[in-house]
C-alpha cells in the first residue's frame, strides 16, 4: 500500500510496512516490543544519533555552491594554477556563519560573521577561512577560547552576559578596532549577499622560484553593503531567526545569483620590514592608499545545497588547506588556526572527514600514509606501501601528481629565514593600537548619523553591565579612540541606566 514499496532497511531488506511496529499484542489493544523488530530498533536508535557535535563556534550558517573566476593572470606573484589564466573557473563551497550563538539562534544577532570558502582547484582544495570584518579581537592565540567564552553563555546563569563580555574586552583592549566595527552599522548586516569578507590575516602568495609577496584578501559585494538597524535586526531575530539562510536560498532559487569581486593587497617582504605596524598583527589593516586593492577574481554563488547536513553541516574548513602558490605567514593567530581547525574537524566529523563528498578534493588525491581510522569509506589504497622510501611501484592508485606545478616543491621551503629567541609573545597595548580605530571613527563620521548609531549600539550593551567600575573602564577604553566617543558613551549609558 502507498509508498511502502520503495523502502528497505539500511542493509537492503524490504519493509513490510514503514509505519507500524511489530508487537506481541494483547486483547486490550496494548503490545510488547520484540527484539526481532529490527525496523523499530533501527528507527529509534538512528534517531538518537542524528546529531553530531555542534561547532563550538560558527554553529549557525548559510551555505551554497558557486564558482570563482580569475579576472587576471596572477603569475607575476603566484604559481597557483587557479589564478594563472583569465577566465579560469574553480568550483566553490561557501559557508557564512555567526560566531558565538548556537545553531538554532538568530542569524541577525550582532556578531562577527565567519566566511569560509572551499575552492576545489585542480591542484587540490584551498580553504579561505575569513570573516566579514578586516580585523580581529585578539593577536595572541592563547586568548581565543577565553574571548569566545566571554561572548557566549555565563557558566552559572546560562545567559549571554554583558558583564562577562565587557570584562574580557577591558582586560584585553587590543580588540578595540574589532569592537568599533562590531558596534557600527556593519555589526548587523542585512544578509550574506550584502556583506564583504576579508582574510584578516596576512598570507603569502608564492612562486615556484621561492619568492613571495605578503597578501591580504578582500571579497567585496557587488550588491553593495546593506545593514539592518539594531531595532530591525532585533525584530527579525524574533520573527524569523533563519532570515539569512532563507534570503540566500531564495535568491539562488530565483536565479538572482550574488556576486563578489575578489581583491588582493600585496606587500613585498622588504616593505614589510619597514611597515609602520606589525603585519602579523590581525588587529590592524593595511591602509588602502599605501597598498591599493587589485582585483584577481569574481565569486558567484549559484547553487543551493541538495542536502544541508551532507553539504554544509559536514563541511570542514581549515586555513591549513592550501595549494602551491599560497602559504601561511608568521601571524601567531593564523599559525594556531592551522592546527586548531583540522583538530576540531577530527573531533566533530572523525579522522577521515576529508573523504566526505563535500570536503573531498576534485583533484587527484594520493595520500597512502594517511590510512585506516574510523569510517574509512574507500578501498584504503589497497596493498600500496604505507611507509616512505619504498621501491615497490604503487598499484592502480598511483597517479603522477607531482611535477604538475613546480611550486609544489617549494611549498615548504620558500619561507623567510628565521633567527630568534623562544620567549613569551607580548600583547602589550600601546597608543598605536588606537590609531586605526580612531581612523575608523572618522570614516564612520563621513556617513550622516553613523557615529550616533555606533554610540547607541554600544549603550544598548554597556547599560547591562552591573558594576560601575567596569562601566567606567569601558568609557576609558573608548575615550582612547576618541574623547568625544568616550564621553558620549558615558553620558548616554548612565542616563539610560537612570531612566530604567
Ligand atoms: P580608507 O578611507 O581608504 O578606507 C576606509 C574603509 O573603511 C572603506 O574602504 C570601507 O571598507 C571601510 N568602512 C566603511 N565603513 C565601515 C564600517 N562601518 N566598518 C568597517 N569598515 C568600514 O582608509 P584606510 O584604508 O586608511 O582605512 C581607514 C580605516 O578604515 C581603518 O582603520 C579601518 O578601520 C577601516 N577599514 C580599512 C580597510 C583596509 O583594508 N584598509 C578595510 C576595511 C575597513 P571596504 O571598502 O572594505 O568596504
Amino acid at each position: 500500500m502507498g509508498d511502502d514499496k520503495y523502502y528497505t532497511l539500511a542493509e537492503g531488506c524490504p519493509f513490510a510496512s514503514n509505519r507500524t511496529a511489530v508487537l506481541m499484542r494483547d486483547k486490550q489493544g496494548g503490545g510488547l516490543g520484540l527484539l526481532q523488530d529490527t525496523q523499530l530498533i533501527e528507527t529509534l536508535a538512528h534517531f538518537s544519533r542524528e546529531r553530531i557535535p555542534e561547532r563550538v563556534v560558527h554553529a549557525k550558517a548559510v551555505g551554497s555552491y558557486g564558482e570563482f573566476e580569475a579576472t587576471r593572470d596572477c603569475s607575476d606573484f603566484t604559481c597557483a594554477s587557479f589564478l594563472n589564466k583569465v577566465g579560469k573557473k574553480t568550483p566553490v563551497l561557501q559557508r557564512v556563519s555567526t560566531v558565538g550563538p548556537e545553531s538554532g539562534s538568530a542569524d541577525t544577532s550582532r556578531d562577527v560573521h565567519g566566511w569560509s570558502m572551499k575552492l576545489y582547484t585542480d591542484e587540490g582544495n584551498l580553504d579561505w577561512v575569513f570573516n566579514n570584518t578586516p580585523v580581529f579581537f585578539i593577536r595572541d592565540p592563547i586568548k581565543f577560547p577565553s574571548m569566545n567564552r566571554s561572548h557566549k553563555r555565563h557558566p552559572q546563569t546560562h545567559l549571554p552576559d554583558a558583564n562577562m563580555f565587557w570584562d574580557f574586552h577591558v582586560g584585553n583592549p587590543e580588540g578595540i578596532h574589532q569592537l568599533m566595527v562590531l558596534f557600527s552599522d556593519r555589526g548587523t548586516p542585512k544578509s550574506v549577499r550584502y556583506m564583504n569578507s576579508y582574510s584578516g590575516h596576512t598570507y603569502k602568495f608564492t612562486k615556484a622560484d621561492g619568492s613571495f609577496k605578503y597578501a591580504k584578501i578582500h571579497v567585496k559585494t557587488q550588491q553593495g553593503i546593506q545593514n539592518f538597524s539594531r531595532e530591525e535586526a532585533t525584530k527579525i531575530a524574533g520573527e524569523n531567526p533563519d532570515y539569512m539562510i532563507q534570503d540566500m536560498f531564495e535568491a539562488i532559487e530565483r536565479g538572482d545569483y550574488p556576486v563578489w569581486n575578489v581583491y588582493v593587497q600585496l606587500m613585498s617582504p622588504e616593505a614589510a620590514e619597514k611597515h609602520e605596524t606589525n603585519i602579523f598583527d590581525m588587529t590592524k589593516v593595511w591602509p588602502h592608499k599605501d597598498f591599493p586593492l587589485q582585483q584577481i577574481g569574481r565569486l558567484t554563488m549559484n547553487r543551493n545545497p541538495r542536502n544541508y547536513f551532507a553539504d554544509i553541516e559536514q563541511a570542514a574548513f581549515s586555513p591549513s588547506t592550501m595549494v602551491p602558490g599560497f602559504a601561511a605567514s608568521a601571524d601567531p593567530v593564523l599559525q594556531a588556526r592551522l592546527f586548531a581547525y583540522p583538530d576540531a574537524a577530527r573531533y566533530r566529523l572523525g579522522v577521515n572527514y576529508q573523504q566526505l563528498p563535500t570536503n573531498a578534493a576534485k583533484a587527484q588525491v594520493y595520500c597512502p600514509f594517511q590510512r585506516d581510522g574510523s569510517m574509512r569509506f574507500d578501498d584504503n589504497y589497497g596493498g600500496d606501501p604505507n611507509y616512505v622510501g619504498s621501491w615497490i611501484k604503487p598499484t592502480k592508485f598511483y597517479q603522477d601528481v607531482k611535477g604538475t606545478n613546480p611550486g609544489a616543491l617549494s611549498l615548504h621551503t620558500e619561507h623567510e629565514k628565521w633567527a630568534g629567541e623562544v620567549s613569551a609573545y607580548s600583547s602589550e597595548i600601546t597608543d598605536a593600537d588606537f590609531v586605526q580605530p580612531a581612523a575608523l571613527w572618522e570614516v564612520i563620521g563621513r556617513e550622516p548619523g553613523h557615529q550616533d548609531r555606533l554610540v547607541d549600539n554600544l549603550v544598548s550593551s554597556v547599560k547591562s553591565v552591573k558594576y560601575p567600575e567596569l562601566r567606567k573602564a569601558v568609557y576609558s577604553l573608548f575615550s582612547r579612540v576618541s574623547k568625544d566617543l568616550g564621553s558620549r558613551l558615558q553620558k548616554r549609558t548612565e542616563a539610560a541606566i537612570k531612566a530604567a
